[in-house]
């Protein structure tokens, strides 16, 4: 595949197919339970028939809150990390849409998710010739009207949040690549202009910036597309539809009675509680594994 478009509908066209699945699977869930003051007659109830049901319903709800609890905590880990890196730039003068900061390294990226603007180094305007720069700010430009930097935290944060798709990871990572082939495509009308932005590329890569090889190599015309990751497309699918089975057979549950709030509450607790330690144990890994590096 080579249209980012393309790709980035795909993406969320899953993201809103599981979205749905999930709140559904947690309406489902919710209505199984009831508020019963009888907690001995409930205790009996939920022992001798609602066992599977209780254990079906909890397990749909808690994907619900592991779910909602990851896209929320990563989607502000990411506007505050974003906000972090806007409010460092110290800007030294403004040319049009572009905001010129100080630092000698070259560099040039597009940033700010609501209003995205562009910020170019003082070192990329010294380090470039003019025709590499106007390819440079033309390929930030094309970000900023796409809304690229909004459109990956969104990406990221409902990949996190839909972790039992790990599709959704895979063409995030995708969707990035042909995000920048597409930048590159419309700051490159002219042959001229695609040697004058591999040259400014080759620039930032000297100086540090970790330019991906693939975008000179297709500015200089060996370039390809990205494959689409069909096993693990599959693989969603599979999960949605177990998914939407466990849903129904909650949903079927509901001839047999429903399940007391007071009986199944200590449960829930403590199925969050599992839940939840092997991503806060993954969390506390990756922060330690950041911190050494
Ligand atoms: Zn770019």
């Amino acid at each position: 595949m080579t249209d980012a478009r393309r790709l980035y509908r795909l993406h969320a066209s899953i993201v809103v197919l599981g979205a749905l699945v999930v709140g559904i699977a947690v309406g489902v869930a919710a209505t199984r339970f009831r508020l019963d003051p009888g907690l001995g007659g409930a205790c009996a109830d939920l022992l001798s028939r609602h066992d599977v049901l209780a254990s079906g319903c909890l397990a749909l709800l808690a994907l619900g809150a592991v779910a909602t609890t990851r896209f929320s905590v990563t989607f502000l880990r990411l506007v505050r990390a974003h906000c972090r890196v806007t409010s460092n730039l110290r800007p030294v003068a403004c040319r049009d849409d572009v905001v010129i900061v100080e630092g000698s390294r070259p560099s040039a990226f597009c940033a700010g998710l609501l209003r995205p603007r562009i910020y170019v180094s003082a070192g990329a305007t010294t380090a470039l010739e003019p025709d590499e720069l106007a390819s440079v700010i033309a390929h930030e430009r094309h970000h900023a009207v796409r809304r690229d930097p909004l459109r990956l935290v969104l990406a990221a944060s409902a990949a996190s949040g839909l972790f039992f798709l790990p599709v959704l990871r895979r063409l995030l990572d995708r969707y990035a690549d042909l995000a920048e082939f597409a930048a590159d495509d419309a700051a490159c009308e002219t042959p001229d202009r695609r040697r004058a932005l591999a040259a400014a590329l080759l620039v930032f890569d000297d100086a540090g910036a970790g330019v991906a090889p693939q975008r000179v190599d297709r500015l200089c015309g060996s370039g390809q597309g990205v494959d689409l990751p069909l096993t693990p497309l599959f693989w969603a699918a599979v999960a949605m539809t177990g998914l939407a089975g466990a849903t129904a057979a909650v949903a079927m549950g509901a001839a047999r009675g429903s399940v007391a709030v007071l009986v199944v509450a200590p449960h829930a607790v403590v199925g969050l509680a599992l839940a939840m330690t092997p991503i806060l144990l993954i969390g506390a890994l990756r922060h330690r594994t950041v911190r050494a590096a």
